[in-house]
């Protein structure tokens, strides 16, 4: 089974795609994780989209996709796909079809988390991960089990994203606004777009979605 996680910055497409590699043993790609993955380890395709992530603009499409199809090859045909935050404009869509049809693939579900944009504000500036397994957490919505040791891992040491701020985050909807909605309506002519609150707990979205998932 392939889906794809759409919703704003901050929906909660990373928090319920690890909850959905767990339960499901689905695998989540995610396209600003493996840029950061770039950025980090200094790689033409890092050094060329730190700037841009750190405006809040979007690395082009032909970039992203060729990490994608990268991962695709990779992956064994059982594993099913989260594709999070992949694609994000209507080109993107249009490749990932073609990516799918190439790897003998196709997609099953589009669950779109239906949020609140002045809440995405507070989660975003509260959002911080485990340094070391990426785990998500938040200031006030999801604080580790033990204060300063991740639940997962047991690390202590934690990171915050440097596009992460006010400004940049209502920059990022606006573009999510203007680039990414409009891809939806496409799916929803194929009849496979699926709405969760994902303004409720992060339980019950989870509930939500595996309740989409059969
Ligand atoms: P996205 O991948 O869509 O950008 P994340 O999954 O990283 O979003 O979530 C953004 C922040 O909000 C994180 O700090 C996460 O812990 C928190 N969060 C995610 N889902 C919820 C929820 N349903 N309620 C409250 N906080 C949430
Ligand atoms: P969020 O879910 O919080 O918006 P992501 O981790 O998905 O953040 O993306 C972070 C940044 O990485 C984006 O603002 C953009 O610059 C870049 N990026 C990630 N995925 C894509 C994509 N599919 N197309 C273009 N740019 C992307
Ligand atoms: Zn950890």
């Amino acid at each position: 089974m392939d889906i794809i996680l759409l919703g704003p910055p901050g929906a909660g497409k990373g928090t319920q795609a690890h909850r959905l590699m767990e339960h499901h043993g689905m695998r989540q790609l995610s396209t600003g994780d493996m840029l950061r993955a770039a950025v980090k380890a200094g790689t033409p395709v890092g050094i060329k989209a730190k700037a841009i992530m750190d405006a809040g603009e979007l690395v082009s499409d032909e970039i992203v996709s060729e990490l994608i199809d990268a991962e695709l090859t990779a992956m064994g045909p059982d594993t099913g796909a989260i594709f999070d935050g992949y694609p994000r404009t209507e080109k993107q869509a249009e490749i990932l079809d073609g990516l799918l049809a190439k790897h003998g693939r196709s997609l099953d579900h589009v669950i779109e988390l239906d949020v609140d944009e002045d809440a995405l504000v507070a989660r975003i500036t509260g959002r911080y991960t485990c340094a070391n397994c990426g785990e998500g957490y938040h200031d006030t919505f999801k604080q580790p089990e033990v204060e300063g040791v991740c639940d997962k891992c047991g690390s202590t040491e934690f990171k915050r994203r440097p596009d992460d701020n006010e400004e940049t985050v209502r920059h990022r909807m606006q573009v999510y606004r203007s680039e990414t909605a409009p891809i939806l309506p496409g799916y929803e002519a194929r009849g496979i777009v699926s709405r969760v609150d994902g303004m409720a707990a992060i339980g019950d979205v989870t509930h939500a979605i595996d309740a989409i998932l059969g």
